[in-house]
């Protein structure tokens, strides 16, 4: 069986004629714009934002090509990583008829945006050791199944999957392998980027939220085959990253050496919580985390959640999720963060301990 990527997509968006902006029409270098109903007397703000923004997103992804030694037309930005998760199961999920297959516990946007569009969601569960079963995937895809999701490093339990595994996935899939890889950065495992050339069925997504502190901007990124990417912007919105979010994200690509620096900071201080996080009897598990997080199991996670939320510290409580019972999620803070969580957890213990 092989990759087609013409019989996959919907008939839909095959025949669909894009939205033709008036910024595609005409990008020369005219002096009077009269062509976009925009406001040619500018914006009530310091600096003028009264232009449409580049809808090819040019500039990015050209600076984003230079630095991952790729081509252009093998990349797509999205408003964020989770605009691109939903384009995707758009492109290929027929309504009502076909779907996707998730490995959870995983990143919830996955069945949301599945449950969006109308389109199943097939799961087959991590192993325990939160490892892929990619004879159960093998297994559990059917001709419907147009879309596996992969998270490597895995959100929430923050371990990377086994790049042998995901590259035998993409290799005996016909769908689209989509491996999300919004916490590589913090791995000491290389990105799957680099295979994109050998795999026409793989789609990676990398997003600007996570390492590169960008969160607030919406920023996401997918690098695949060109032939992905043409029909990603076929049927994106015309101007999906704004202006701002554009132009920021160059400015923060001039400052990539400050980036390794918190990067390395965040990892330096995941080692020193996880230590102190063992040292506290009511921790049962410190997972190993490639992520900026880490995955605990403790004795009753609801109480340990609400004496937090009482010294108005927010984790991530986990534990209703499917093999990850009792778990809570720490985002990895600074240092003044992480002692403040800290000095808490010693605290519930104390208390805990005379409550005995
Ligand atoms: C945070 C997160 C994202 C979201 O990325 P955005 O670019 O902010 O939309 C995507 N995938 C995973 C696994 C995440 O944890």
């Amino acid at each position: 069986m092989v990759f087609d990527l013409n019989k996959l997509v919907r008939e839909n968006v095959k025949r669909l004629i894009s939205y033709s902006s008036a910024r595609d029409e005409y990008n020369g270098s005219a002096q009077i714009f009269l062509d976009a109903n925009e406001n040619s007397f500018g914006s009530p703000l310091p600096q003028d934002y009264n232009r449409y923004p580049d809808p090819k997103n040019t500039a990015l992804k050209e600076k984003i090509a230079t630095l991952n030694g790729i081509d252009y037309a093998q990349i797509f930005i999205g408003n964020g990583s989770d605009e691109v998760i939903d384009l995707l199961i758009r492109l290929f999920c027929r309504p009502g008829v076909d779907d996707v297959l998730i490995c959870p516990p995983t990143y919830g946007m996955y069945e949301v945006a599945a449950g969006i569009n109308d389109a199943g969601v097939v799961r087959v569960n991590l192993t325990d050791e939160f490892e892929l079963d990619s004879d159960a995937i093998c297994k559990a895809t059917t001709k419907n199944t147009k879309l596996v999701f992969l998270c490597s490093p895995n959100n929430p339990t923050g371990n990377s999957l086994s790049r042998n595994e995901i590259l035998n996935i993409a290799k005996s899939f016909v769908g689209v392998v989509v491996v999300d890889e919004a916490y590589v950065h913090f791995s000491d495992q290389s990105s799957l980027v680099s295979e994109i050339a050998k795999y026409p069925n793989l789609v990676i997504l990398q997003t600007f939220s996570k390492a590169w502190g960008l969160a607030g901007l919406r920023v996401g990124v997918a690098f695949a085959n060109r032939g992905i990417v043409e029909l990603l912007n076929r049927i994106k919105p015309p101007y999906n990253v704004s202006t701002v979010a554009q132009d920021m994200t160059m400015a923060a690509l001039k400052n990539q050496r400050s980036v390794e620096k918190t990067i390395a900071e965040i990892k330096r201080e995941r080692g020193r919580l996880a230590d102190g996080l063992l040292h506290l009897p009511f921790v049962k598990i410190v997972y190993p985390s490639d992520a900026n997080f880490l995955l605990i199991k403790v004795e009753n996670a609801d109480d340990v959640y609400r004496f937090l939320v009482g010294r108005r510290i927010v984790v991530r409580d986990r534990s209703k999720v499917v093999l990850c019972a009792a778990c809570l999620r720490i985002t990895v803070g600074t240092p003044d963060e992480n002692r403040s969580l800290l000095n808490a957890l010693t605290e519930y213990r104390a208390e805990i301990k005379s409550n005995a």
